[in-house]
């Protein structure tokens, strides 16, 4: 059964990988994911995810990378199964926004377009007509969310688990109650100085109170336009090549990492990687606009691209296309990250004297985890009963008290992500930190810069999937994943 299996597995994800690359990369109106569902439905059947859970009975503990294997289908068998169930609505809501317009001001934008125009706005009452149009658009599709939701948690127990929290928590091992704990005390730890740091740049930036701003000030506030020049777009593809080549990666040599860069209308404002087939086809696509959160994004996509092209072809397929996304994120963290390294910014891009840059991006960077904290307390609220209007209320108040800038419910579906991936950012984040302290002491400070590091990422790298994020820490010598190395990383950042 594994074998034929295997095969089809394979074909369905670069078939749906494709799908989205085409549609992401404006080369196709519409996203038709239901098709290939259709295609290849017998891969997450009832029956498929039950003669999967058998193989997984059947398999004695000690062939341990069996076991990890069978485990990896069944994981993928399990999720495809919850995504069948909700295809249609997928497309019905991809097919809303991407359709959807924002009139504004005498201006007419696409839902994508507004989103970036609401990080380069520097008109607060703009920033407000443009964030109700964007929460207009959102509203009009939540019902088509909530549907959605419903269905997943309805797929859930389908199969027999108490609950969708306790689904993802027996397929990846994970407890997410324990780990939301976690997160509050992060949220503790960091507040003190957050609030201080955070006062400060909102009267400088923005000229704003803290009990002042509001959600639609956030794209603005992280988007640091005064540092614009700094980064221009035409810069961006010479910065990811020079970075590389100083690990000895040569990106011109690496054929099988595609970079799209060409100009399409309908084409994702952000960049994305897209691993049709890993390692043979990766595309690193980027519509550049220029300024720091284009080249964040572009060298965090940057990151997954060079994990997937570096993995080995002779890897099982499902420790090519599913894995603990945690690790992966981590990786593409660790290039992300670079734009706080002074050294790497006066070296790439000749930008001297950056400290007060470089504790903007700090701050701006723990919004987003204490958003992202938040967030991952709100979701185990959520999956775990069925109140929506409960948990749409806490998504509110948490945002609120997390960050500070003042947050309504309308976007509590919207800003969901399926799976619990907020809390592989969550453990990415922690893992760069121990990952990027241990290339610094290993191979020096720049270690972006050192062959022996791009050697040792490569090594890892070349393991693809196979193993999960705490497998990896613990492999290389890091121990377990906790969120403590962030807090002590902010703290230490953001005290003077
Ligand atoms: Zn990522």
């Amino acid at each position: 059964m594994l074998d034929d299996y295997r095969r089809e597995y394979a074909d369905f994800n670069a078939a749906q990988m494709r799908e989205y690359y085409l549609f992401l990369s404006g080369q196709k109106a519409e996203l038709e994911i239901a098709p290939i569902y259709e295609r290849y439905s017998d891969l997450f059947t009832d029956d498929s995810i039950a003669a999967l859970k058998r193989e997984l009975d059947e398999t004695p503990e000690h062939f341990e990378t069996e076991r990890a294997a069978i485990r990896r289908l069944l994981n993928f068998a399990i999720d495809m199964f919850l995504g069948n169930s909700t295809k249609e609505l997928t497309e019905t809501v991809s097919e809303y926004e991407s359709g959807a317009r924002v009139e504004c001001a005498g201006r007419s934008m696409t839902f994508q377009d507004a989103a970036v125009a609401l990080t380069k706005e520097s008109d607060r009452e703009l920033r407000r007509a443009i964030y109700e149009g964007r929460l207009g658009v959102i509203e009009a599709s939540n019902d088509f969310r909530a549907e959605r939701l419903t269905r997943l948690h309805g797929s859930a127990r389908s199969l027999g688990y108490g609950s969708y929290t306790s689904l993802y928590e027996e397929m990846f091992g994970r407890d997410y109650g324990g780990f939301a704990g976690e997160c509050e005390s992060f949220l503790t730890r960091t507040e003190p100085l957050y609030l201080a740091r955070l006062d400060e740049a909102l009267r400088r930036d923005l000229g704003l109170k803290l009990e002042e701003v509001e959600r639609c000030d956030v794209a603005y506030f992280l988007h640091l336009t005064d540092y614009d020049d700094y980064f221009p777009s035409d810069d961006l593809l010479r910065v990811y090549s020079e970075t590389m080549s100083g690990l000895g990666i040569r990106v011109d040599s690496q054929k099988n990492i595609t970079i799209d860069a060409e100009p399409r209308p309908r084409k994702s404002p952000r960049a994305f990687c897209v691993p049709i087939r890993v390692p043979e086809e990766i595309k690193l696509v980027i519509k550049p606009s220029g300024g720091q959160s284009d080249y964040q994004a572009f060298l965090h996509e940057a990151g997954h691209a060079q994990h997937y092209g570096s993995a080995s072809a002779e890897l099982r397929p499902e420790f090519k296309h599913t894995g603990d996304h945690s690790l992966t994120e981590t990786y593409a963290f660790l290039f992300n990250h670079l734009i706080s390294d002074s050294a790497w910014l006066e070296q790439l891009l000749g930008f001297r004297e950056s400290r007060s840059f470089v504790r903007s991006v700090i701050l701006a960077r723990l919004v987003a985890m204490r958003r992202y904290a938040a967030k991952l307390i709100t979701e185990c609220e959520l999956h775990q009963g069925e109140d929506l209007t409960r948990a749409a209320a806490l998504y509110a108040d948490l945002q609120t008290s997390a960050t500070r800038f003042k947050s309504g419910q309308t976007e509590f579906l919207f800003d969901l992500d399926d799976a619990f991936y907020s809390a592989n950012y969550l453990r990415a984040w922690a893992f760069e930190v121990a990952l990027r302290e241990y290339l610094k002491e290993r191979f020096g400070n720049p270690w972006w810069t050192s062959r022996r590091a791009g050697d040792f990422l490569k090594e890892i790298w070349e393991t693809g999937d196979r193993y999960t994020a705490d497998e990896m820490a613990r492999h290389i010598g890091l121990g377990a994943i906790r969120l403590d190395l962030l807090i002590d990383e902010f703290n230490r950042a953001l005290k003077h």
